[in-house]
């Protein structure tokens, strides 16, 4: 029987959940959760300065967002706690007297503990970037000496314990990789110029290689390096916005990952079903809001009417939209075939519940200039009133048409008119069923508005 896999994800709360770091724990928990492994949490909080209470919270309430529940880690406990590096000093001190009772380490002039640094070069095979092969030895020969302004020898031995007895992020991050028995280390393209040292120190401790993966870089959208303010960086902005986690981790399982067909839309359990790291990309991927809106979109028209209903009440609160209102579940279905996120839903049916409306003036510029256009609303508003057959979208229609007609113009001359007076906006959802919502008698009103409101102005 092969060994169970167990992955684990590792931040260092000083931030919050960037996109990129997002990524690599989607990358673990998929691996994970398709071979039926662990997943881990762990916690990297040795930079006591750096470090952030509301980064931590932000970090773990970004993943339970997003869905990807961890084994092992924060608030669950496991086998091979704590699962903060703060907490675990007691095991480094124990790995480190491993070290030195193997004469691998020493501590030198300034009181630093050093790692003798292999005289070989070190071979590392990583899934994604291939076989690399660095002579650590050589790599830092030299270091520039700013008091004899130049390069002096420097010593190539790398320091894993500071003199005041704090440890060094190369260390405890390897000696945590062997504790906690990870199987695959799936992590961004920065760390890879890292995994010799590491290798060798798994080497040192006499514990086998993990299986390396290193994840290319995700870049913006012109190619630059994404920072913490561009846009998209932080999944905060996507729980703000009204994004969907199912569409977000399905949007950053695309950034550096493709299936082997050209599908796209994937829920969580079709991702975990089909997420390979062979299909793991070689380049960097680059950021597209656009395509982010659109997959949300289409994760959107997929929910159910119930989880619908869930996932927007918070938004349609926000705005006062009432939850019992009879038309809300027929206006949720309408909005949503176009909407692209929550956010857009209020707004998109408030024209439904509100009574009044707002008109945009950018939208009211595009008609009140047409010679017609107290002709078109007033017949409009006539044929409306009089439509002997109930209200709805049929009668309707043959409502514009016959008034269409009337006025000589084509049915699509007047649709725009309709949808400015009735909802102030110059798109939105299809305009018939939206009008069956509204209800009759207001439509009737805003067609007046608009209509007193033209006549006064010329
Ligand atoms: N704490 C490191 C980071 O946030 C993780 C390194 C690793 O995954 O091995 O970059």
């Amino acid at each position: 029987m092969s060994t169970p896999v167990r992955t684990r994800f590792a931040p260092s709360p000083t931030g919050h959940l960037h996109i990129g770091s997002a990524r690599t724990a989607l990358f673990n928990w998929l691996h994970a959760r398709h071979h039926g492994g662990t997943f881990v949490l762990r916690v990297e909080d040795t930079d006591a300065a750096r470090n952030t209470e509301a980064s931590r919270d932000a970090i773990l309430s970004g993943l339970e967002w997003l869905g990807m529940n961890w084994d092992e880690g924060p608030n669950v406990g496991g086998e091979y706690g704590p699962y903060f590096q703060s907490e675990r000093n007691e095991i480094y001190d124990r790995y480190l007297a491993q070290l030195e009772a193997a004469g691998r380490c020493y501590k030198d002039e300034s009181g630093a503990t050093r790692f003798r640094m292999p005289d070989e070069p070190v071979t590392i095979n990583d899934l994604i970037c291939g076989s690399q092969t660095i002579n650590l030895k050589e790599q830092s020969a030299t270091r520039w000496d700013a008091k004899l302004k130049k390069d002096v020898p420097a010593n190539p031995d790398l320091v894993i314990r500071r003199a005041d007895g704090s440890y060094i992020f190369h260390f405890v991050n390897v000696v945590d990789d062997i504790d906690m028995k990870i199987t695959h280390v799936i992590r961004g393209e920065d760390h890879l110029s890292n995994t010799p040292k590491h290798a060798a120190l798994f080497e040192a401790l006499g514990a086998p290689l993990p299986v390396f993966a290193h994840i290319p870089l995700n870049l913006n959208a012109d190619g630059s390096k994404m920072s913490k303010r561009d846009q998209g960086a932080s999944i905060t902005d996507y729980i703000e916005q009204g994004f969907l986690s199912s569409a977000v981790c399905n949007y950053i399982a695309l950034l550096g990952w493709s299936p082997k067909d050209d599908e796209e839309i994937f829920s969580p359990e079709e991702l975990v079903k089909r997420f390979d790291l062979s299909g793991i990309n070689r380049s960097n991927s680059r950021f597209d809001f656009k395509k982010c809106l659109w997959l949300n979109g289409e994760h959107l028209r997929r929910l159910d009417a119930d989880e619908l209903l869930k996932k927007a009440t918070p938004f349609l609160q926000d705005k006062n939209i009432a939850l019992d209102d009879d038309r809300l579940p027929a206006a949720l279905q309408l909005i949503r075939q176009r909407a692209e996120t929550l956010e857009q839903i209020p707004p998109g049916i408030a024209p439904i519940f509100e009574d009044q409306i707002e008109i945009d003036p950018d939208a009211l510029a595009k008609i009140s200039g047409r010679e017609n256009i107290i002709d078109v609303l007033q017949g409009l508003h006539d044929s409306f009133s009089a439509t002997a057959a109930g209200w709805n979208e049929d009668s309707i229609k043959a409502e514009i048409v016959a008034t269409a007609e009337k006025l000589e113009l084509k049915m699509g001359a007047l649709m725009l008119p309709c949808r400015i007076a009735t909802t102030g906006k110059a798109g939105g959802p299809d305009l018939m069923p939206l009008l069956v919502l509204i209800g009759q008698q207001r439509v009737l009103d805003r067609l007046t508005t608009l209509i007193t409101k033209l006549n006064s102005s010329s």
